[in-house]
């Protein structure tokens, strides 16, 4: 059986929460001497709004990519991972966290979460859709409290 991890892979939503997350990711690098890896991933505006809005969203596209890249970059720089370790990825967060961390062949997912009650609960989480499926071991931290 595998004792350490590897390759950790830290998932972020660029909000505050994502500092407490990484505090636990850079405390389980040092642990086991592992590499970091992080990811944002932008969610099209066509896939959150279904291809109903009827004007072009392109230049709102490009610029929630320009402010994500630049967030993405502050966030990693702080954390010391290398600019080839950061991930800038399109699509719905839970498929592609697991695309990602499949193709760098990560062994633990660190994401954070919630806890919520009620309906966010029914309909479920980022932190339980990347739970379901995933190609490794997720870490689920609480946040928000
Ligand atoms: P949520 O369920 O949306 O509150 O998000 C819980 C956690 O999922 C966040 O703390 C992040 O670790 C991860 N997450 C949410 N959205 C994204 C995103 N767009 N890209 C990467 N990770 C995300």
């Amino acid at each position: 059986m595998q004792a350490a991890f590897k390759h950790i892979l830290i998932a972020v939503d660029l909000t505050e929460d994502a500092r407490s997350v990484a505090q636990k990711a850079c405390a389980l690098r040092t642990a086991f001497n592992a590499q970091l890896s992080c990811t944002h991933v932008i969610e099209p505006l066509s896939l959150a709004y279904g291809g109903d809005v009827p004007m072009d969203l392109s230049t709102i596209q490009d610029q929630l990519q320009e402010t994500a890249k630049i967030q993405l970059n502050e966030f990693a720089q702080t954390l010391d991972i290398p600019s080839e370790n950061r991930h800038l990825v399109y699509g719905r967060p839970e498929t592609e966290i697991h695309s990602l961390a499949e193709e760098l062949g990560v062994d633990l997912i660190v994401v954070g979460s919630h806890g919520r009650h009620g309906l966010a609960l029914l309909l479920g989480s980022t932190a339980n859709g990347v739970l379901q499926g995933s190609p490794c071991d997720v870490l689920a931290v609480r946040v928000g409290d």
